[in-house]
């Protein structure tokens, strides 16, 4: 018997023949022109520009605070069997835990672009005394700069750990406690992300709202407009809320509700306008 999974392997291999270049599609690479070859290649690059389609909504699941497991596998698993993306913004010290946590993380880097990686601090603000990191600049950045370092973060990409700032480029939007740490990483080349819609926990992660009840906000929020950018959502969880099954059955129906919608894509945060723009 054929399982479901590998069915779904094959599926996505043979559906993303010229655009992903399966292991073995060397002969169909040799094939192809130039132009297919060149699309070949970037699409595997974390930071290529896409283009964007005005007629669809891009929806961006950014997941803090990984690896923390089970919940960051269960998140990456049930990702992979919806078929969609998502970005994982990680904190360097859950990745020095131990082997399995460097481990996890690890496959997550290697999974673009299906996933990308990004960072979200060394110490999660010291152990989120965020009063005390967003006071002391230089502690804070350096704490960036180490796991942007030690996690080797392909890209300059934070979520402020606590804050839901956005910068880059000179701009500036969010708390105003967060805005020299912001300014200061702005002006290092970082791109800071904040969130458009959070996905609540209680008592430490237990999710809040029911995936019905999430998925009408995401689909209020698109028609009125009321998203940092147009046609943009960023939608911010934590992989710890979904480390018991009925969680993860959740998220599961979350995504499956948002793909409904046929204008919905989702998209890793590389590609959200603010990061695209040089
Ligand atoms: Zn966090």
């Amino acid at each position: 018997m054929v399982s479901g999974k590998f069915l779904f392997s094959i599926t996505l291999c043979l559906g993303s023949l010229f655009l992903f270049s399966c292991n073995n599609g060397s002969q169909q690479s040799k094939s192809a022109d130039s132009t297919q070859k060149k699309a070949v290649v970037n699409t595997m690059v974390p930071g290529t520009p896409i283009h964007y389609d005005s007629s669809k909504r891009y929806i961006f699941l950014t997941w803090d605070d990984s690896p923390q497991p089970p919940g960051t596998q269960n998140c990456a698993r049930t990702f992979r069997e919806q078929g969609v993306k998502a970005t994982f913004f990680s904190v360097a010290a859950h990745y020095n835990i131990d082997p399995l946590r460097k481990r996890i993380l690890d496959s997550l880097k290697k999974a673009y672009p299906e996933f990308l990686v990004a960072n979200h601090s060394y110490t999660h603000a010291f152990r989120d005394n965020y009063n005390f990191y967003y006071t002391h600049i230089d502690s804070a950045v350096n704490d960036i700069l180490k796991a942007q370092q030690d996690m080797q973060i392909p890209l300059k990409i934070v979520r402020l750990p606590g804050r839901n700032t956005w910068a880059g480029n000179g701009e500036f939007r969010g708390p105003k406690t967060s805005e020299k740490v912001a300014g200061r990483l702005d002006s290092l080349g970082y791109k800071i992300i904040g969130w458009d819609i959070e996905w609540q926990f209680i008592k430490g992660n237990i999710p809040k709202q029911s995936a019905t009840a999430l998925a009408k906000d995401v689909n209020d929020k698109f028609d009125i407009g009321y998203t940092n950018q147009p046609n943009t959502m960023v939608i911010l969880a934590h992989d710890r809320m979904f480390a018991k099954q009925q969680y993860v059955d959740s998220l599961k129906t979350f995504i499956q509700l948002l793909k409904l919608d046929p204008r919905n894509v989702f998209e890793t945060i590389d590609h959200y306008p603010i990061v695209q723009q040089k």
